[in-house]
């Protein structure tokens, strides 16, 4: 059986910030993912400044696909707002692969099933044996299953259902779009333009309201589809996929032992538009300093609305225009026919 002080349980935004942290600070830590990275991560890959912040990324020297958008465009019914407020897009198949490599911890493909406490540790499927443990692994990480399903029961009212496709698509609008409560829907459906000709479109919701309503999403897919080959994008083809995870809920234990919960094991993406990037980067980085520092590892100030961060940056760049510091407003090129994530 092999020892480390810390093992981290999946590779995405939570668990390569964690790792990145250890790492710096000399701790012995291994990072297990199931899958081989890059890897495909549904999700509309919508980054805000506090993001870029917290990552310290350098947007000129980020090395893959990265836009910069001075405005979102918001749709109610027939209203449409712009909104000015500086907000980014990248590629998760690019950025999570990034974000891992830039931690510099080493990395294992290995699907984790069985975690079992063992002293002041934890034996994980009975080959590591680890002091500290940190699970990063999503709406359906196996350390939130084994140890703290009974501590946070998930809210089923809180759960999103979405439908995404990210294809190669020679976009024409530039800007960021997003549809609230399109044909009823309890969410909302987004176009997100993408560097060099890729592009992302989805629809997401509340799982119980489109049920109780006698709707499914396909159905909301279906009407979104129609709605963009209509306009924004004609002639493009789509094969979309669907996940699903929780809202921030009551997240009463996040540290049970040595164990830590973050990101969306531990249900924390925003209430008001499921932004889950920064909560898992943020609890990422608490629960790293609460190894390296014994700081407390609390996530009562990771925010669980995005539109606090929105109305921060309209202020922002009320004070100063949008201007040169943003990078690549607007990319091009690309097939009009959709490239399914796994033939990348
Ligand atoms: C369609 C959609 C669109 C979204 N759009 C946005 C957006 O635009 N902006 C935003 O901020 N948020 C968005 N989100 C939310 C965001 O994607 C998540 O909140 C975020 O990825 C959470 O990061 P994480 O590190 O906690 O988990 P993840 O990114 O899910 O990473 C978990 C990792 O754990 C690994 N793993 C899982 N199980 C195991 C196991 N048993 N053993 C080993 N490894 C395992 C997985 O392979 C994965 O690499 C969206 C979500 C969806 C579904």
């Amino acid at each position: 059986m092999r020892c480390v002080d810390v093992l981290i349980v999946g590779g995405g935004p939570a668990g390569s910030s964690a790792a990145r942290v250890l790492k710096r600070a000399g701790a012995d830590v291994l990072l297990l993912d199931r899958e081989t990275f890059p890897r495909l991560k549904l999700c509309a890959g919508w980054i805000t400044p506090e993001v870029v912040r917290e990552l310290e990324m350098d947007l000129d020297a980020y090395p893959h696909r990265l836009v910069t958008f001075p405005r979102l465009r918001v749709h109610y019914g027939k209203l449409s707002v712009p909104v000015p407020c500086v907000q980014h897009s990248i590629r998760r198949f690019e950025f999570d692969a990034w974000l891992l490599e830039r931690a510099g911890a080493p990395v294992e493909q290995h699907n984790v099933r069985e975690i079992v406490a063992d002293g002041d540790g934890f034996i994980v499927d009975g080959a590591w044996r680890c002091r500290y443990l940190i699970g990063a692994g999503g709406t359906r990480c196996p350390v939130y299953r084994n140890l703290f399903r009974e501590l946070n029961p998930r809210a089923h009212e809180l759960q999103i259902v979405t439908l995404e496709h990210e294809i190669e698509y020679r976009w024409e609008d530039p800007d960021c779009h997003l549809w609230f409560c399109d044909e009823g829907l309890p969410g909302y459906s987004w176009y997100v333009p993408k560097e060099n000709g890729w592009l992302n479109v989805g629809v997401g919701g509340f799982a119980e309201r489109i049920k109780s309503a006698g709707q499914d999403i396909k159905t909301h897919w279906a009407h979104f589809a129609g709605k963009l080959d209509a306009g924004l994008t004609r002639g493009a083809h789509y094969d979309p996929s669907g996940y699903s995870y929780f809202l921030r809920g009551r997240v009463d234990v996040v540290r049970r032992d040595n164990a830590f919960i973050t990101g969306d094991a531990a249900g924390l993406a925003s209430r008001d538009l499921g932004e889950g990037i920064g909560p898992a980067i943020r609890s990422g980085v608490r629960a790293a300093a609460a190894i390296v520092d014994g700081a407390p590892y609390r996530l009562d100030d990771v925010t669980g609305m995005s539109v606090t961060s929105i109305a921060r940056s309209m202020l922002t760049r009320a004070a100063r225009p949008f201007g040169p510091h943003g990078r690549r407003r607007a990319g091009e090129g690309g097939a009009a026919d959709g490239l399914r994530h796994d033939n990348q």
